[in-house]
């Protein structure tokens, strides 16, 4: 981070403005919304800040003197000149006063976010100087998903937090009611339309509910790995989660998603290496769900493909405990997608199969006779260790050794990469390569489309 985002109270501190232009007329009208005093020092100054100043009886300097910078809260500087701006910048450091100067984020030791102003809510957006036009794009952006009634909801609430905090003495059950309260578009709607006697009954109802918030496990399909892939219903979930219990699949991205005070517990998973045996993360669920807590459970793709959500949600059926399964991206649609091989097509495959290559003391016993479909893609999860076994099995029941395959490495990452191949040399490239897991393995004829069709996936391989 180049710039720590904090908010200075300036509310009647002296703040001073050199320079008398449409710059400095911009920083004084955003400097008296914060209510300071203001200065300016300028041989010239515009109509605008001419009457920002006289309007509540604020001095206005003419001469530029490195002196009468002392004692200011802070100091923007917008003069045409560079010499005077570093002066003024040089004469601030010395005496620590915050000081920007406009366009110059060397000569700054604060910068001026662009501001979404619903006071009491306040949303800044900095591109730390590199580009304040993308940084103004993104608070349009917010503006239109925040409309000014914001500021009456953000006072609404702002009012309410004593009541709130005699009602309910813990955290964790302000925090909860906090969320439930906002998780309601009709109270929300209510405050913005001004209905205020409505959200009041309403506001009165959720706090009524019960103090203890009821534990729940939210089984989440977290997708192949790029976090753009998660649902909607997975963020929001993820975001409501006490506790997160990951594994190997979940990426960095994704999980930085959680809340940040929310704990996080790495379940493991590598192959033949669990961190946690499957029976003790079952009991792990049922025991903080019990507690009171809420936990996110993410699972790579989908919960329900070769993910063992099934089981996880036995337990927590038979104990009554609340429970929610999302359903993610899987890797086999993850993959096809960024890789530009449709498992079906028209000319290639009516249909598709989904296949565990899970081996078991080096053996792998499947239905060989019912992949013998030319039509038909294969997608094998878990195959990599397999892949000789694969490969050879399938040509041995008669598959065609010039059947086209490819192996999909991290999938959806910004490190994806695709090795392909045919029946026959696969294992020879995959050698040479040395792919790493995760890793799926796609067979059959739309695997060609592969070199047609990659300019076409969001990623470069
Ligand atoms: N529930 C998951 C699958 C879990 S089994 C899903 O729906 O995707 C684990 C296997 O999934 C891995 O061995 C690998 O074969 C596959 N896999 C998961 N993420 C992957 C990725 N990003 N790239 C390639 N394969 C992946």
């Amino acid at each position: 981070m180049d710039y720590f985002p904090v908010g200075l109270k300036l509310s009647g501190q002296p703040v001073l403005i050199v320079g008398g232009g449409v710059i400095a007329t911009r920083k004084a009208r955003l400097l008296a919304r914060a209510g300071a005093e203001l200065w300016v020092m300028a041989p010239d100054v515009s109509d605008e800040l001419a009457s920002l100043i006289s309007a509540s009886d604020r001095v206005l300097i003419q001469e530029w003197d490195e002196r009468s910078l002392d004692g200011f809260a802070a100091v923007v500087a917008a003069t045409p000149s560079r010499p005077v701006n570093e002066a003024i910048s040089r004469r601030a450091r010395e005496t620590f006063t915050p000081v920007n100067v406009v366009d110059d984020p060397d000569l700054c030791t604060f910068i001026i976010p662009a501001i979404v102003d619903r006071n009491p809510l306040i949303i800044s957006v900095s591109s730390s100087g590199s580009s304040p036009v993308l940084a103004r794009r993104i608070r349009s952006d917010i503006e239109a998903r925040y409309p000014s009634g914001y500021a009456e909801l953000s006072r609404y609430l702002g009012d309410r937090r004593g009541q709130v905090a005699e009602h309910l003495t813990t955290e964790r059950e302000r925090r909860y009611f906090w969320e439930r309260l906002l998780d309601s578009n009709e109270f929300i709607d209510l405050v913005l339309t001004s209905n205020r006697e409505a959200a009041d009954a309403l506001f009165e109802k959720v706090l009524s509910e019960g103090k203890s918030p009821r534990g729940a496990v939210y089984l989440i399909g977290a997708g192949p790995g790029d976090p753009e892939l998660l649902t909607f219903k997975a963020l929001r979930l993820l975001q409501q989660a006490d506790i997160v219990l990951y594994d190997r699949l979940i990426g960095e991205g994704i999980l930085e998603l959680a809340r940040r005070d929310a704990d996080k517990i790495y379940v493991g998973k590598q192959r033949s290496e669990h961190a946690m045996p499957q029976s003790e993360i079952n009991a792990t669920l049922l025991s903080l769900a019990k507690s009171g807590k809420r936990v996110a459970r993410l699972k790579g793709g989908d919960p329900f493909i070769f993910g063992r959500g099934g089981e996880e949600i036995e337990g927590l059926l038979t104990a009554g405990v609340d429970f929610e399964v999302v359903p993610g991206v899987t890797a086999a649609s993850g993959a096809a997608c960024y890789a530009g091989i449709p498992l079906t097509h028209r000319d290639h495959a009516q249909s598709v199969r989904f296949i565990t290559g899970h081996t078991k003391d080096h053996q792998l016993d499947l239905p060989w006779q019912q992949l013998m479909n030319e039509q038909e893609t294969l997608v094998f999860y878990m195959g990599l260790a397999g892949l000789a076994i694969i490969t050879r099995e399938l040509i041995r029941a008669g598959r065609r050794p010039d059947t086209p395959i490819a192996i999909i490495e991290k999938a959806t990452r910004v490190d994806q990469r695709v090795i392909s191949g045919t029946l026959a040399s696969i294992q020879q490239v995959a050698e040479m390569e040395k792919p790493e897991a995760p890793t799926l393995l796609i067979i059959g004829g739309v695997v060609t489309l592969h070199s047609s069709l990659r300019w076409y996936s969001p990623q470069q391989n």
